[in-house]
This record gives structure tokens, C-alpha cells and sequence, in this order.
């Protein structure tokens, strides 16, 4: 499978699909099947999206373990932060989570609340590449930095104020000081 930056919505699926030849595939292991074509799975004819559901969830437990297994290299998780993981998954509550790893009700809470902190400056560091990488997005912001100077050289006096501004109260929240 030539290499490509997977989305998220593959990632959490487990497959990617191509527009143009309407085959799935596989991120784990390569396995294809092709829309429009109907394939056996679990002794039955089903659809190319039924059979590639079967195959992630059968042949690798599903996109979250497909994932988990790639191991820390990929996914950069460290031990008991997949341990934390996989009990969320598995929807173990807290006390049992702890028993489990040897380790307090209170540190799997702070565990779990590092997580969520994890994801919320993940998708933080997304958006902020997205307006590097991606050139609509960084093509429209020229186009406006542009206008913004014309503007400037025509109507010197119209000054920049930003001094109404303040931290939106979602971003507050995670930054107290
Ligand atoms: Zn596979």
C-alpha cells in the first residue's frame, strides 16, 4: 500500500477508501475489497463495506487494538497510558482500572484527565498546522494580509484596536493564570 497521511475518520474506521476505483483498504494489514463486488464473511455474501468491518474487527479486534499494537514508535503512548486507554475502552470503571494496574483511584483520575488534556492540545496542534500546511487556508490569509495593507495606505488614520480583546472563556478555563 503506497503511503499516505491517513485522516482521522480512517484511522477510527480502520480503512481507507479510494473515490476513484471504490476499493477499500485495509490500513493494517493491506487487505482490499472493492465496492460493488460482494465478498463471504462469517459464511455469508455481504457488501464490500460489511466485509471490511468484519475483516478489521476480526482479523485485528478492531481499529482501536489495530492501533494500539502498532506500538509506542507509532502512536507514542507510553505503557500506562494505553493501559488507561484500553480500560476506557473496554469501559472498566475506576476502581477496577486501578486494582488492575496496582496504582490509586486518584491516579487513574489524573491519568485519565491527562488524556483528555492530550486530545484537546492534539487537535489544538492540528488546527495550527492546518493553517501552515494547508494552502486555501494560508492563500486566503495573504489575500487578506494584502487588502489589510492597501487599506492601511489609503486610510492611514483607520488604526488597529484590539484592546477589546481577551481570551475567549473556552480557552480560559485551561489556562488559569
Ligand atoms: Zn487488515
Amino acid at each position: 500500500m503506497e503511503f499516505k497521511e491517513l485522516s482521522i475518520e480512517e484511522m477510527v474506521r480502520g480503512y481507507t477508501e479510494d473515490a476513484t476505483t471504490g476499493k477499500l483498504c485495509c490500513i493494517f494489514c493491506g487487505e482490499e475489497f472493492e465496492k460493488g463486488l460482494f465478498y463471504t464473511s462469517r459464511g455469508r455474501t455481504v457488501s464490500a463495506e460489511r466485509a471490511m468491518e468484519e475483516h478489521v474487527l476480526d482479523e485485528h479486534d478492531g481499529a482501536f487494538y489495530g492501533m494500539l499494537r502498532l506500538g509506542k514508535n507509532v502512536h507514542g503512548l507510553s505503557d500506562s497510558q494505553q493501559d488507561i486507554l484500553e480500560g476506557m475502552y473496554l469501559e472498566k470503571d475506576n476502581r477496577q482500572l486501578g486494582e488492575e494496574m496496582d496504582i490509586s483511584v486518584a491516579t487513574v483520575r489524573t491519568q485519565k484527565f491527562n488524556i483528555r488534556r492530550m486530545k484537546r492540545e492534539a487537535r489544538m496542534l492540528l488546527a495550527m498546522l492546518e493553517q501552515i500546511e494547508n494552502e486555501e487556508i494560508s492563500e486566503r490569509r495573504k489575500y487578506l494580509e494584502e487588502d489589510a495593507e492597501e487599506q492601511r495606505s489609503e486610510f492611514p488614520a483607520a488604526g488597529r484596536d484590539f484592546s477589546g480583546n481577551s481570551l475567549h472563556p473556552f480557552f480560559s478555563q485551561f489556562n488559569p493564570d
